[in-house]
């Protein structure tokens, strides 16, 4: 092995930078673990507690929401696991971890954007048009796909042309209609993706 006379100057930071990776945080004075629970303590003090379930997936974890009123408006602060509940034990899986960008993400679309045939632009529009939008290319498509009959004459009466894709925040009730709804169109690709 080289001795250090015979190190070059990015080796040696390399090496340096390597041994500081593996040596236990305590060791310089740190316990970051402790810190940090410190630092959540510190930012939910005298929060309000509010009980929730993870709207992802069926296991169904529970969440504890602390919030606080600020200047008339609730403010949400953070969300984490519930330590009483049997099921989760006080974890979240990383999607369930991440829900609380639900509601506060600066990146969330909170209105409804439309992008033209042809064109790449996005442009903000109000539900109006764009339920409307949806209802007529739904039909459209319905019209145009619609088989009565298979090749060899059975009566099928489906909609070949349209797809639906359930999402993991749907409830039971939802799941429900949704499939009747498509059903009811001739729609045969159903499917519900848990982890979207
Ligand atoms: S998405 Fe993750 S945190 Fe949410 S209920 Fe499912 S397993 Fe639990």
């Amino acid at each position: 092995m080289a001795s250090t006379a015979d190190l070059t100057r990015r080796q040696l930071l390399t090496a340096g930078a390597a041994g500081l990776a593996i040596a236990p945080l305590s060791a310089l004075g740190f316990d970051l673990h402790e810190a940090k629970k410190a630092q959540q303590r510190f930012r939910i003090a005298g929060a309000k507690e509010v009980h929730s379930v993870c709207p992802y997936c069926a296991v169904g974890c529970s969440l504890i929401a602390y919030t606080k009123e600020d200047g008339g408006k609730t403010q949400l602060l953070q969300i984490e696991g519930d330590p009483d509940s049997p099921v989760n034990e006080g974890t979240l899986c990383p999607k369930g971890a991440t829900s609380m960008q639900l509601a506060v993400s600066a990146r969330r679309v909170e209105k409804p954007l439309y992008r033209a045939p042809g064109t790449a632009q996005w442009q903000e529009k109000d539900w109006d048009f764009v339920l409307d939008k949806l209802a007529a290319n739904i039909k459209a498509t319905r019209d145009n796909t619609f088989v009565a009959q298979d090749a060899s004459g059975n009566v099928v009466n489906r909609t070949e042309g349209m797809a639906f894709a359930g999402g993991a925040a749907f409830s039971s009730e939802e799941g429900y209609f949704a499939t009747k709804l498509m059903r009811s169109l001739g729609t045969v690709y159903i499917e519900q993706q848990a982890r979207v």
